[in-house]
């Protein structure tokens, strides 16, 4: 049988890298925001009135409606958005897209929705299972080359001690495992646990006398030994909705839960129709009547949402009203604006006035000169980068005089050049260099212009 644990997909890092420094909307317990909390600064209103949402969401209340940040690009609506979902629980969805994804030549517009309303809708699992859990106190690194490449030594034995009431075992792991365990990470002082079927290992934490040296996040299963079963284990697993459509659109048998998730590793993939997700809609309910998983909705964030037309507004003010829906934030930076998909008719944001009576708007504004500075440099911070503070100013000038986003994004590029310059901190002189390399839309299109059929018109 293949691990519930492989089970991969409820986050898309990448999307979410610029915001690894947003922990969550930094509100006080009376509801108030913290001038600055959770990697927020500033824009004190729009996160307040967040937790009301959150405040909402909880008292399911939200049912039905939906949100829209309207600001100016760089004003944190997908940082706002990202906190929401980090407010309601640590493995809740956020799935982000842009209203311009729905349109391709191979999937209808009204699909790519569903599909991320999917990605957005979790499910929680639990299960009971015979494991070994225990201390890894002996891991022996020899020194030799390491096919894996990172991690320097190869592991020449592994003791993992198990701890009940019962009293200490020491069990010596098969070296069949060494490899995985390396590929994972595992160090001296992690707790694991193997699953006694399976043959599976996961990380769960580590022992207090140890240092925390690696991330303790990692969620590999690696294959373990054989041998008598110490305890029951509940484990927990989250998937999508979108997970299991995927991996379901395989062919084969099983629509127990069971065989239906362990379809996700196989390769081969197959069209999701509507017949399929209202087979795993099926097995789902049954399986959340019989207590063994739970409905977990996530955050759809759809910024630029003006870019969706009216077939679309019509589908989401249908899916809107579904008992699953994930809680739905928008974002648009425009005012009053024509509706995709029509002649003539304008409304606010681009979007039809029967959505709009549905929607709590949040604004959002700009930030002051301080504000821009402090985001920087919690960004520089969140990156592990050194920033002088002459540098710093620089690249705040350009938060103020182009945007917030420009200014984060020489970051990098200021650190890369200060290192060829012999530098270990970003310097004045590195951001200026970088601002020649990489100019920003206004004079690139400056530029454009005034080379006068330089260019293709
Ligand atoms: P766009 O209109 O382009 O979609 P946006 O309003 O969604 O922009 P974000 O992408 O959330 O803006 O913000 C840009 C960057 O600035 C991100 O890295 C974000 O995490 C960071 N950021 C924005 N606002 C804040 C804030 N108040 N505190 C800390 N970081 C912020």
């Amino acid at each position: 049988m293949v691990n519930l644990s492989e089970v991969k997909g409820t986050s898309r890092e990448n999307r979410t890298a610029a915001h690894t420094h947003i922990k969550g909307l930094g509100l006080r317990s009376d509801g108030t925001a913290e001038t600055a909390g959770n990697g927020f600064v500033g824009q004190t209103a729009a996160r307040e009135a967040c937790g009301v949402v959150v405040d909402l969401i909880r008292a399911k209340k939200m049912s039905g409606r939906a949100v829209l940040l309207a600001g100016g690009p760089g004003t944190g609506k997908t940082a706002l958005a990202l906190a929401v979902s980090q407010e309601l629980g640590t493995k809740v969805p956020f799935c982000p897209i842009v209203g311009s994804e729905v349109y391709s030549t191979e999937v209808k517009k009204t699909e790519a929705l569903m599909e991320n309303f999917r990605r957005a809708i979790g499910l929680r699992v639990r299960e009971m299972k015979e494991v070994y859990e225990g201390e890894v106190t002996e891991l022996v690194p020899e020194e030799a080359e390491n096919p894996l490449g990172g991690y320097g030594k190869t592991i020449s034995h592994l003791i993992l001690t198990l701890k009940s009431a019962k009293g200490t075992k020491k069990l010596r792991l098969d070296p069949s495992i060494y490899e995985a365990v390396q590929k994972e990470r595992v160090a001296q002082g992690d707790v694991i646990y193997i699953e006694a079927n399976t043959g599976a290992c996961k990380r769960v934490g580590r022992s207090d006398a140890y240092a925390t040296e690696f991330d303790l996040e990692a969620e590999e299963y690696v294959p373990v030994p054989k041998g008598d079963v110490h305890k029951k284990k509940e484990i927990v697993q989250d998937v999508t909705l979108h997970d299991l459509d995927i991996a379901n659109a395989r062919p084969q048998g099983g629509q127990d839960v069971m065989s239906m998730m362990g379809q996700l590793m196989k390769p081969k993939k197959t069209e999701i129709t509507d017949k399929l997700r209202g087979e795993i809609n099926k097995v789902v309910s049954r399986y959340i009547d019989q207590g063994i998983a739970e409905l977990v909705p996530g955050v759809l964030f759809i910024d630029e949402v003006h870019m969706l037309d009216m077939e679309c507004f019509t589908y989401l003010n249908r899916a809107l009203e579904s008992p699953i829906s994930p809680i739905v934030i928008l974002a648009s930076n425009r005012g009053t604006t024509l509706i995709r998909g029509t002649q003539d008719i304008t409304a606010a944001h681009g979007v039809p006035s029967d959505l709009l009576a549905r929607l709590l708007i949040i604004p959002t504004h700009p930030y002051n000169p301080s504000e821009i500075q402090t985001i920087i440099r919690l960004r520089a911070k969140t990156e592990g980068l050194t920033i002088s503070e002459s540098a710093l100013e620089k690249v705040a000038q350009h938060g103020v005089k182009v945007s917030l986003r420009y200014a984060l994004q020489l970051l990098t590029p200021s650190s890369i050049l200060a290192k060829v310059n012999g530098r270990q901190s970003i310097e004045p002189a590195d951001v200026e260099e970088c601002e020649d390399l990489f100019i920003d839309a206004k004079r690139s299109a400056q530029i454009v212009e005034s080379a006068d059929g330089a260019f293709i018109a």
